[in-house]
């Protein structure tokens, strides 16, 4: 073992270098970065060979002021951040004054500045983090920045780097991501010494949105504005930018881009709360587009959590996934409902949960109000499903068969048990469809049916289905079954029963449907709608029970009001009393 010993001072400066800088795209970013701070307006980014032989970054901003030169290359040293406190309330895109010493550490790096305060500029000219030149020079007010051979001083990094076109690629993302999250400000990026990008630097997003995506994919994308509250009534997130329609998709996230307080993040939650709100309008394996701009007040957002300033902390995480989510849907139903008929608002509120839809027609800006109660709708108690209550103080219901000692399971179909009078042969479908209406019953006259939130489904009817859909849609929400219509004939089910698998919901429905049209019922909708779901939900007949799961049904059934036929009038039981089998055995009577 070596003794301990503290690194050198270049040594370390190539550490820390090396998590700044991953990649000549990495570069790109933290130069760009730094142009934007400088309250740049035009941006040019030139690339020779992926990066990997030249990145150089041109901006009008203020410069960098002469005596500040050989601070501005030296590690920690910043001019946007004082004390620590101020990391808390970031307002520029850099901050821990790392991007231009580790840049300098790694490559052939010159630098030329003029700012706009002074009429001489400076050129250093840094070569692995030793100034090789230092001298005045004429330049236009602003910082050109000139990164080459990055990487020529680390063999191993450079073995790692991936190909040119990769590279290639990554940068043109970061160039048109920084387009579009500032519109105003003119962007160029070169390649090889063609052009193959530039923002007109109008101001509007759209402009680059169409830029970026082309014309065709931007016709099929919906503008989305969105805000609420963060905390109480004093802050505010806003979101806005651009959502693709569900006839625009692709095989990846990668066009699902999101900026924080004009920062390019990545956020797999974000992300995930964003393809959700998709489910079902996509098909399986396909991710919608996305551009959006999220921005909240400084101090809602921790900026000093990665190396690269990749991924941000939320403050109130919560809040912003809630309100991306909500913003989106919001978008996509107003989408479809264009020429939907409006329902009453107040019969599509489901009974048990107490939380309101997002109406039908907003206008553009969300209502805050809204957005709260949506912020809690996930307050729905779930309750194990397969518990019958036995009633937390309520008394336990009569017995209405005698206890049974189960014997076993037949063509995983029939529970044969044991009473005092004989032998009873349990249909485990039926019978189990009596226990759980018995237990919808239950919940009917108690608190309500027990729904959860379930990850909205869309769900495709007849002009016919539709319509009845709308008759029911009161009962279906009392049963826990929330559906909100989603254009002319499409509806979107955001809630289901607890007892009800969410896999069965639609079968459910559609089934329901039928017994309704045909009009071979007579039911309450209610009723008719606790029957089915108690029907979809009731084990098949083919299904391997457990003892305890026999178990737990016989007792269930044991104590329910008829327990001899099922909700649809089919026997649940047969029993072969002690004398019938004797009978059937000849037994000699005794
Ligand atoms: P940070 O951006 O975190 O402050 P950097 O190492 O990226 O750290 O830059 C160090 C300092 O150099 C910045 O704080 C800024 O004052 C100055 N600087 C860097 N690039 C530019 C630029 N393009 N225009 C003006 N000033 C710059
Ligand atoms: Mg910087």
């Amino acid at each position: 073992m070596n003794p301990i010993q503290r690194l050198e001072e270049h040594v370390i400066a190539q550490i820390a270098a090396g998590e700044v800088v991953e990649r000549p795209a990495s570069v790109v970013k933290e130069l760009i970065e730094n142009a934007l701070d400088a309250q740049a307006t035009y941006i040019q980014v030139d690339i020779e060979r992926g990066g990997q032989q030249l990145i150089r970054i041109s901006d009008d901003g203020h410069g960098i002021p002469s005596h500040e030169m050989p601070l501005a290359i030296a590690r920690h040293a910043t001019s946007k951040l004082r004390t620590a406190d101020d990391l808390y309330r970031i307002a520029t895109l850099g901050f821990r004054g790392e991007a231009l010493s580790s840049v300098v550490a790694v490559s052939k790096t010159t630098i030329t500045t003029r700012h706009r305060t002074e009429s001489i500029g400076t050129q250093l000219r840094i070569e692995a983090g030793n100034v090789t030149h230092h001298r005045e020079v004429g330049a236009p007010a602003g910082t050109v920045i000139t990164v080459e051979n990055l990487f020529y001083n680390m063999p191993v990094r450079l073995k790692f780097l991936k190909t040119e076109n990769t590279e290639k690629r990554q940068i043109m993302n970061i160039v048109t991501q920084y387009a579009m999250a500032y519109p105003d400000v003119r962007f160029v990026l070169v390649q090889d010494n063609r052009e193959v990008f530039r923002s007109s630097g109008s101001g509007q997003l759209a402009d680059v949105v169409v830029k970026v995506f082309g014309l065709a994919q931007f016709k099929q994308m919906i503008e989305v504005r969105g805000q609420d509250n963060l905390d109480g009534l004093t802050s505010t997130i806003h979101i806005e930018g651009y959502i693709s329609e569900p006839n625009l998709d692709r095989k990846d996230r990668n066009r699902i881009i999101l900026f924080v307080n004009g920062r390019a993040i990545q956020d797999s939650t974000l992300t995930y709360a964003i393809t959700q709100a998709y489910h079902n309008l996509l098909p399986k394996g396909r991710y919608p587009l996305a551009l959006l701009m999220i921005q909240v007040p400084p101090e809602f957002v921790d900026v000093n959590v990665h190396p690269t300033k990749a991924e941000v902390r939320f403050r109130d995480a919560n809040t912003t996934f809630i309100a991306l989510q909500r913003v989106i849907r919001h978008a996509l139903m107003n989408l479809d409902q264009q020429n939907m008929p409006r329902f009453n608002q107040e019969s599509r509120r489901p009974q048990a949960g107490g939380w309101a839809l997002p109406s039908v027609n907003d206008g553009d800006d969300l209502p805050l109000e809204a957005l709260d109660e949506w912020g809690n709708a996930t307050s729905a108690t779930p309750t194990d499903p397969t518990a019958i209550p036995t009633g937390l103080g309520r008394p336990e219901r009569p017995r209405t068969l005698p206890p049974l000692r189960i014997v076993g399971q037949v063509g995983a179909s029939y529970i044969v048990a044991e009473g005092p009078a004989g032998l009873y042969l349990i249909d485990q479908h039926t019978a189990h469809m009596r226990v759980l209406y018995q237990q919808l019953l239950d919940e009917r006259d108690g608190q309500g049916i027990q729904w959860h939130e379930i990850e909205s489904r869309t769900i495709n009817f007849s002009q016919k289905e539709a319509r009845t859909i709308e008759t029911i849609i009161d009962a279906l929400a009392q049963a826990g079954i929330q559906i909100e219509p989603f254009g002319t004939t499409a509806f979107v089910v955001r809630t289901v029963p607890v007892i009800l698998s969410e896999q069965f919901v639609e079968d459910a429905i559609a089934s329901l449907l039928d017994e309704w049209m045909r009009q071979n019922t007579n039911a309450e909708p209610l009723d008719l709608t606790l029957l089915i779901i108690a029907r979809y939900s009731a084990y098949r007949s083919g299904r391997i029970l457990k003892q305890d799961e026999m178990a737990q049904l016989v007792q269930n059934l044991e104590r329910c009001p008829s327990p001899q036929t099922s909700p649809d009038d089919r026997p649940t039981l047969i029993h072969i009393s002690a004398d019938q089998l004797a009978d059937e055995f000849k037994r000699p009577p005794t």
